[in-house]
């Protein structure tokens, strides 16, 4: 590979601006700013009014998506000059410049989202019936979602005052004191144990000796229970403050506001738990499978992410470039064209340098603007998957280009479903050529670790957490408590397959969602099986499927998820759509242990 070759496998931003220096940039900016002050002159105060008419309110909403627009492109541009190289100072100081113009701009149009909330909502259903302010009808139905159950001016803002003190200051406790922790461990390999991070002893549940891995995250966890006096209190007062916002402000149910953010409601949530736990049997079975696999007597939930020994080779970046598209070109040679844009234009910044960005990730843009993606590829095959991901969510992004700015994002729910398609559709590109049956072996455990965790681990979490808050209503947790919730909860998933470590009482203790955000885990939950679900309907229903998931894409984010599947024929409130999702599990599970059972008889043959 010469140089030009490696020059080939940066991104190439002048597709934006010619450089640092373009004069546009400045000039967009510029642009924006005016825009910003002829839209607070034009609009501030008249949609509060009383004679709001739906010619004034489009014309509003045309202006306020045009302004972004024009101040988005520069910003963008500058993060990802930033992504790029974060090294040099004029990198930095563009970031900073156009940081700054944003957040005037955000400040200048702020009124503008505020007298939205403002209109009633007869007056809103009335004029969401005009033509030009029909195509914004979801972004308004979404922004106003919490309207009903949103305070005084006065009294949100005293909340969000005393929030500082309240709230806010148990997750700042949280936050201070876990990432203090220091840990003491010693590796087999090592003469005398050494100080860790809780980063690097969780990475040693990935070590191949079950005894460091058993004592590396019962270390861990000691040092949780050794913290327990905080760690409760932080739990008590959140869960407390949440009970408490959810009685003043009236929602009907502890989790209503999660479930108004994520566009989804509380039957059909409940159902998809539901199908989930009569599906844990599916999750018990590969359990043992990976005993059988590792050859353990007995199964420890220190050994779930025990590694094989069998070591993935390396993929050139032009064989996973090939095999990706190959993969995507098989179920649609529309999507494989879509992203074979993403070399040809050169929108893909691949190998990991000094001053880059870490991860990967795929920046969407706006509508009329190409999608980029970042990696930092080494040749794994993990990272062929994250090719396959990133290209996924570009494929998303580039379709739904014709949608508008508010429009154009995926729901929440939907965010991770083009992405992890596309991982799916490599994952059985790779099945139905590789020959080698430890290699297949290792692809199929690797890909079913990763939706026991993004499935029935997260049905646990919230599970949990939602006895917690249940628990919590009827007095003070002592550490006792959460510990015994945790407990039952896991053992509801592991049964008989798996025997818990008894530090692991503890495992509540340091998830961090459960501090950050209510019942965030189940959107995991609803999003992999979302895409395990599809991708069985895919199966069932062969190339007629292809159109309507390509369609399904390009409406981005213009309606609400049970809106955007109806054309597809699926309902999300019927339980039998979600366990789709897991039969697609079983058909993986049986073709693995086909290939362990039969391991077994060539063993013995040979
Ligand atoms: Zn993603």
């Amino acid at each position: 590979m010469g140089p030009t070759n490696e020059n080939h496998l940066s991104w190439d931003l002048a597709l934006l601006y010619a450089g640092l220096d373009d004069p546009r940039w400045a000039a967009d900016l510029e642009r924006a700013r005016e825009r910003g002050k002829s839209f607070h002159h034009d609009f501030r105060g008249r949609a509060r009014s009383e004679n709001l008419s739906a010619e004034l309110l489009a014309a509003a909403l045309r202006s306020y998506e045009a302004l972004q627009k024009t101040g988005l492109k520069p910003y963008l541009y500058a993060q990802l000059l930033f992504a790029g190289d974060s090294s040099p100072d004029a990198h930095k100081a563009l970031l900073a410049r156009a940081r700054e113009a944003w957040s005037a701009l955000a400040e200048e149009t702020l009124f503008f989202e505020l007298e939205l909330l403002a209109i009633d909502e007869e007056r809103m259903a009335v004029l969401l019936r005009d033509p030009e302010v029909a195509p914004y009808a979801h972004y308004l139905q979404q922004l106003r979602v919490h309207a009903p159950y949103t305070l005084s001016e006065e009294v949100e803002q005293a909340l969000k005052r005393k929030d500082l003190s309240g709230k806010e200051a148990f997750v700042q406790l949280f936050e201070e004191l876990t990432s203090s922790l220091t840990f003491t461990f010693r590796l087999p390999a090592e003469e005398a144990p050494r100080e860790m991070t809780g980063e690097e002893l969780l990475a040693l549940l990935y070590h191949p000796d079950a005894e460091v891995r058993e004592g590396a995250f019962s270390t861990f966890l000691k040092l949780y229970a050794d913290n327990a006096l905080v760690l409760t209190s932080c739990f008590n007062n959140l869960l407390l403050d949440h009970a408490k916002e959810v009685e003043l402000r009236r929602y009907p149910d502890l989790m209503t506001p999660t479930h108004l953010a994520n566009e989804t409601d509380a039957a059909m949530v409940e159902r998809l738990m539901e199908v989930t736990e009569s599906n844990y049997g599916l999750a018990r079975e590969y359990f043992d499978l990976k005993r059988r696999l590792l050859k353990l007597p007995l199964m420890k939930n220190t050994d779930l992410y025990a590694p094989l020994g069998t070591e993935s080779r390396y993929y050139p970046f032009a064989e996973a470039r090939e095999t990706v598209l190959a993969a995507f070109r098989g179920f649609s040679p529309q999507m494989a064209k879509t992203a074979e844009a993403f070399f040809s234009e050169r929108r893909l910044d691949v190998l990991p340098r000094p001053g880059k960005s870490g991860g990967a990730f795929c920046q969407g843009m706006l509508p009329g603007l190409p999608p980029y993606v970042l990696l930092n590829y080494t040749g794994t095959l993990r990272d062929v998957a994250t090719l396959a991901h990133e290209l996924g969510h570009g494929v998303h992004f580039a379709l739904s280009q014709g949608q508008n700015l508010f429009h154009y994002q995926a729901p929440l729910p939907f965010a991770e479903t083009a992405s992890v398609f596309g991982e799916m559709l490599l994952t059985r590109y790779l099945l139905d050529r590789e020959v080698d049956r430890q290699a297949k072996i290792a692809l199929l455990c690797s890909k079913l670790e990763d939706i026991i965790a993004t499935t029935f681990r997260q049905n646990v979490l919230t599970r949990f957490e939602l006895a917690a808050h249940r628990r919590r209503a009827e007095g003070l947790l002592a550490p006792d408590h959460l510990c015994a919730l945790w407990w039952e909860e896991n053992g509801k998933l592991f049964g008989n397959a798996v025997e818990m470590i008894e530090p692991y009482r503890w495992g509540w203790s340091y998830i961090s969602h459960f501090i950050h955000a209510r019942f965030y885990c189940y959107s995991y939950v609803f999003g992999e099986l979302l895409v395990l679900a599809l991708y069985q309907k895919y199966k069932e229903e062969g190339s007629g499927f292809v159109p309507k998931y390509l369609e399904l894409l390009s409406r981005g984010g213009s309606r609400k998820p049970a809106d955007l599947l109806a054309p597809l024929g699926i309902d999300l409130a019927d339980p039998n759509f979600w366990q789709k999702g897991y039969d697609f599990v079983g058909g993986l599970l049986r073709e693995l242990r086909e290939l362990v059972e039969g391991e077994g008889e060539m063993s013995e043959r040979s």
